[in-house]
């Protein structure tokens, strides 16, 4: 924790739980409206794009850009206009009372007036035997962290989405062999995704198909996986209904999972912001029906991949970050004008 943070005598005006685009875009609206916002970053500093190689279509840059040169610029734009930083999990949020109080993991707690949500998704675990042993020893949920240590490797990349793709294509720089293993026989991802991924010599596909189960160990890392199929595919689950599936253990040194992401919402369980059920926040209209970034409970407004199950792009995350700011900006005003016609009335 920065020293200089003041984490239990002061009232802040808005504190950000997040660091990646969507809580700096935020920040730099925030402290562009004088509102000196403390960004919380959390466990993924940064979070996904951090994560991510070249990010191609982030408006205004032709060639691309590095996911880890958006942030760090991003993060440099808000501390220039007086964002300040710091580290810290949030474990609990107690939003009954105002101003609203955060107990971070460490055990500092925070008061603010106005909150804003942007702690994003984190990514999903396919369920498969051995995943917590294995985890960080051959297996990954992030390529472009752990594909150099595959070279010459054969690696499974699990999912059908953009994300499945790009793992695939990034790791075909240094793997022998990748093969995308999708549990249906149609992907998810865009075309030009999918087509790059089709095109690529070292890529190939195993349709119908999921990971059952890792081997290996710490020491020696993922050795083989256990493959099932089903010809009209989802085969675990045909598996579970007792059909008939095939199975089979190939040798692999390397298994990543891109399989989607969970929103990093569970402090805000037992508050009354609503989420749905897989844990996306709920946001509400105004009165004339247009969306809004608020969320169930007045002055807690989200952004980003958090309250966004659908888009989920880097610029709809900082489209939504700079609307949380401006929403924030109005309900503090809004707070502003009741508090000072609440001490006029009574002296
Ligand atoms: P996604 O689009 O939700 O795709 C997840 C994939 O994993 C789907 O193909 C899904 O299968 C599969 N899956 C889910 N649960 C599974 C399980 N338990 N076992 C096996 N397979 C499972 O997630 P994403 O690829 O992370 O993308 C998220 C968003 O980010 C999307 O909007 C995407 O466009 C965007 N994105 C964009 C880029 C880019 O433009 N460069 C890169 C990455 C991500 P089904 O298809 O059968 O449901």
């Amino acid at each position: 924790m920065n020293e200089e943070t003041d984490t239990t005598a002061d009232v802040r005006d808005v504190v950000i739980i997040g660091s990646g685009i969507a809580g700096l875009s935020a920040a730099v609206y925030a402290a562009r409206a004088d509102l000196e916002p403390l960004v919380l970053e959390g466990p993924e500093p940064g979070g996904q794009l951090t994560l991510t190689t070249d990010v191609e279509n982030y408006l205004g840059f032709p060639e691309g850009v590095g996911g880890m040169e958006l942030i760090q610029n991003g993060k440099d734009q808000a501390e220039r206009f007086g964002a300040e930083f710091t580290h810290g999990t949030v474990e609990n949020a107690t939003l009954e009372e105002r101003p609203f109080e955060l107990e971070l993991s460490n055990g500092d707690r925070l008061r603010t007036r106005a909150l804003i949500v942007a702690s994003g998704a984190s990514a999903r675990w396919v369920g498969a035997e051995n995943e917590d042993e294995l985890m960080g020893y051959g297996l990954s949920t992030c390529a472009t962290c752990d594909g150099a240590f595959h070279r010459g490797d054969d690696v499974l990349v699990i999912g059908g989405g953009d994300s499945a793709m790009e793992e695939a294509l990034f790791l075909a720089k240094f793997a022998d062999s990748v093969t995308i293993v999708h549990r249906r026989e149609e992907l998810r991802a865009s075309e030009i995704m999918a087509d790059r991924a089709r095109d690529h010599e070292d890529i190939e596909f195993r349709w119908n198909t999921e990971l059952e189960a890792l081997h290996g160990s710490q020491e020696e890392g993922v050795t083989s996986a256990t493959l099932v199929s089903h010809p009209d595919g989802y085969p675990s689950e045909k598996a579970a209904n007792g059909a008939d599936v095939d199975r089979e253990t190939v040798e692999v040194g390397g298994v990543f999972y891109a399989i989607g992401h969970t929103p990093n919402t569970e402090f805000l369980e037992g508050t009354a912001i609503d989420r749905d059920e897989r844990g996306y926040l709920y946001t509400r209209t105004d009165d004339a029906g247009r969306a809004t970034t608020e969320t169930m409970v007045e002055g807690v407004f989200a952004a980003g991949d958090v309250a966004d199950p659908n888009y989920q792009q880097a610029i709809t995350a900082a489209g939504t970050g700079s609307m949380a700011a401006l929403d924030t900006e109005a309900y503090l005003e809004t707070l502003e004008r009741t508090e000072e016609t609440a001490y006029e009335v009574s002296p």
